[in-house]
C-alpha cells in the first residue's frame, strides 16, 4: 500500500473514501502525471474485484438517462458504483459533461455513487492511455460496478467500450440506429443491446433492423448470444431486464473463462499501448541529422530506422 511515511497519502484518503482526493487522484490520470505511474503501481493489490460495464451509442439515444437510471437500480441492490463518462470526440466539454447533462441529481448526495467525466484534453492517445488507470484507481478504491459511458460511435468509442468487461450498445429509433452501428463496427463489441426510447413508433423497427444483422452472425456452442432490450430509459421499463442481462453476462463471463481471456488481452493491449508510446517518445526525438544524411544518399533509410531504435537502449 501507499508510502507509511507521511500519513495518511492522498491515495490512502483516496482509497478510503475521500470523494475530493479521489477526484484529485483522477485529475493526475486524467493530465497523464508522470506520478501516476508510482500511484497505480501502489494500488495494483487492490484492483481486480469491480466489474466494468461499458455503454455506448450514438449521442441522444439516450445513454446519460439509462446511466442514471442503472446507477439507481445498482444502488437499490446496495452496491456501490463509479460512473465515467468518456468523451473521446470533444476535448472542451471535461467536467462539464456530466453535471450539466445527466439526470443524476438524486444520487449527488450519495457517497457510494461516484459521477466522473473525462475529455481528451488535446489528444485521444491520452484518453485512452488515461482510461484504463481511472479504471484501477475506482476499483481500488471498492467500487464494485464502474459504469463507462461513451459518448459518440466510432473507433474511439470502440476501443473504450472494449476496456469493458460487459459492453451495452444502446440504439433508438431515428438515432444510431442499426445500420449505423454496424457500419461504425460497433455491432461486433456488443455483448447486449439496448433498443432505447420503445416508447417510440419506431422503436419496433430498430428491433427488426438489428435482429436481421445479428442472424448474421453465429454462435458457437456455450457461446454467448447478445440479447436485444427494449427500454425507457425515462420511465424505467426494460431497467430489470437490462440489469438482469448484465448479471446474467457477468456470470458467463466468470462461468465460461472469457472474462479472464477478455482481461488478459486487455492487459496485453495495454502494454502493446504503453510501449508504442515510449518507443514513439524515442523515435520523435531529433532525427533531423540522419534524415538528412538519408536524403542525400548517404545512409540507407533501414539503417536510420535501426539507429534511431537503438537509441536509449544502452
Ligand atoms: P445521450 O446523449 O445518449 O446521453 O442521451 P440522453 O440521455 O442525454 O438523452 C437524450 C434525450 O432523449 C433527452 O432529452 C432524454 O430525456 C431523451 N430520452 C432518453 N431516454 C428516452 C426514452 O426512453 N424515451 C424518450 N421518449 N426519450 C428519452
Amino acid at each position: 500500500m501507499a508510502s507509511p511515511a507521511h500519513a495518511p497519502s492522498e491515495l490512502d484518503r483516496a482509497l478510503n473514501g475521500d470523494v475530493r482526493a479521489l477526484a484529485r487522484l483522477l485529475s493526475l490520470v486524467e493530465d497523464g502525471s508522470p506520478r501516476i505511474r508510482e500511484v497505480i503501481a501502489d494500488l495494483l493489490p487492490r484492483t481486480g474485484q469491480a466489474r466494468i460495464i461499458g455503454l455506448t451509442g450514438a449521442p441522444g439515444v439516450g445513454k446519460s438517462t439509462m446511466t442514471g437510471a442503472l446507477v439507481g437500480a445498482f444502488r437499490a441492490a446496495g452496491r456501490r458504483v463509479a460512473v465515467l463518462a468518456v468523451d473521446p470526440t470533444s476535448p472542451f466539454t471535461g467536467g462539464a459533461l456530466l453535471g450539466d447533462r445527466i439526470r443524476m441529481q438524486e444520487h449527488a448526495t450519495d457517497e457510494a455513487v461516484f459521477i466522473r467525466s473525462m475529455a481528451s484534453r488535446g489528444h485521444l492517445g491520452g484518453l485512452a492511455a488515461a482510461t484504463p488507470q481511472a479504471i484501477r484507481v475506482l476499483d481500488a478504491a471498492g467500487f464494485e460496478l464502474i459504469i463507462i459511458e461513451t459518448v459518440g460511435v466510432g473507433q474511439a468509442e470502440v476501443a473504450i467500450a472494449s476496456l469493458a468487461d460487459s459492453v451495452a450498445v444502446l440504439l433508438a429509433p431515428g438515432l444510431g440506429d442499426a445500420i449505423q452501428a454496424a457500419k461504425a463496427g460497433i455491432l461486433e463489441v456488443a455483448d447486449l443491446f439496448v433498443v432505447n426510447k420503445a416508447d417510440k413508433p419506431d422503436a419496433q423497427q430498430v428491433v427488426r433492423d438489428l435482429r436481421n444483422m445479428l442472424a448474421l452472425g453465429t454462435v458457437e456452442p456455450g457461446g454467448w448470444k447478445p440479447p436485444i432490450i427494449t427500454a425507457t430509459a425515462t420511465t424505467g421499463e426494460g431497467l430489470a431486464e437490462l440489469v438482469t442481462a448484465l448479471d446474467a453476462h457477468w456470470d458467463w463471463l466468470c462461468a465460461s473463462g472469457e472474462l479472464k481471456r477478455r482481461r488478459h488481452a486487455r492487459a496485453r493491449e495495454e502494454i502493446t499501448m504503453l510501449a508504442f508510446a515510449a518507443l514513439r517518445d524515442r523515435v520523435t526525438g531529433n532525427v533531423d541529422e540522419l534524415a538528412a544524411r538519408v536524403a542525400d544518399g548517404t545512409l540507407d533509410p533501414f539503417q536510420a530506422a535501426e539507429e534511431v531504435l537503438a537509441r536509449g537502449q544502452d
